[in-house]
């Protein structure tokens, strides 16, 4: 059975594609079969491995409400051991086509386990609200890690995550843990970002990863280039950063909810 890692906060922008991407690639470098799976309309994760939407390949959506046939949107990266599940824009549909249908927060669970023997880790990118989408991808899931910026309003909104994450666990994916809390974007010139830390480590001792992803602008110059950063400067902070994150989450054990 795979891991299956979701990396979801409501809040925009605060590095959940950066390190669904990043993390997904490391883990391939460690030779682990690793799925990354778009849920975004946005996008992102696909285009920072060089999947465009022009390209119109068969993707999330157009597998969802046929999961017998999501072989055919698997697609290999070019990076050994790592495959994509590409996202387009017409996941927007999605979650309103699925609004009135029965089980509807269990259609990418179901679309997943089709492959789930077949990958070590399956990743999934969620996008930044706590719709059916990150609902489906909290579904399919079993483990949670929760993207947090270093800025001044880090921890507003991620009460409301948390209380998503204990709703879902007691009602419909019980098998839900969290995997941690990662500090993104960390500046250690900045005393915000020093402070931030301090205070999520008080809120979360046992969740938070040690390793932090600092600042680093080959990071947000990597996917312009449809690369994963260790495949554009594999020697960058960030790159480091990223690969000892994938080492961290290789060695942890989910402990359940908080
Ligand atoms: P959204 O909510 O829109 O999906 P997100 O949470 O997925 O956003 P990212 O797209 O990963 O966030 O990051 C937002 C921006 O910050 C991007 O331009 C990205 O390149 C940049 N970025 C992310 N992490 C870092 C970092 N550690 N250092 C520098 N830039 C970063
Ligand atoms: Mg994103």
């Amino acid at each position: 059975m795979a891991r299956r890692i979701v990396i979801a906060n409501q809040k925009g922008g605060v590095g959940k594609t950066t390190t669904a991407v990043n993390l997904a690639a490391s883990l391939a470098v460690m030779e682990q079969k690793v799925l990354l799976v778009d849920c975004d309309p946005q996008g992102n994760a696909s285009s920072g491995l060089g999947f465009y939407p022009q390209d119109q390949r068969e993707n999330v959506y157009s597998v969802l409400f046929e999961p017998k046939n999501i072989h055919k949107a698997i697609y290999e990266t070019g990076i050994p051991f790592l495959r994509i599940l590409p996202g387009t824009q017409n996941l927007v549909g999605a979650e309103l086509e699925l609004v009135d249908k029965l089980g509807r927060e269990y259609y990418l669970k179901d679309l997943l386990m089709e492959v789930d023997g077949e990958f070590d880790y399956i990743l999934i990118d969620c996008p930044p609200s706590l719709g059916l989408l990150t609902v489906n991808a909290l579904c399919a899931g079993n483990e949670l890690l929760v993207p947090l910026q270093c800025e001044y309003y880090a921890l507003e909104g991620i009460a409301q995550l948390l209380m998503t994450y204990e709703l879902v666990r007691k009602r419909l994916n019980q098998d839900l843990d969290i995997l941690g809390v990662v500090l993104t974007m960390y500046d250690a010139r900045n005393r915000l970002s020093w402070q931030v830390k301090n205070e999520v480590r008080r809120a979360f001792p046992q969740h938070l990863f040690e390793t932090i992803i600092p600042r680093n602008v080959r990071l947000s110059e990597a996917p312009s280039f449809g690369k994963p950063v260790i495949n554009y400067d594999i020697k960058s902070k960030g790159a480091e950063a990223y690969l000892a994150l994938a080492q961290e989450v290789a060695r942890s054990h989910t402990v359940g909810a908080a």
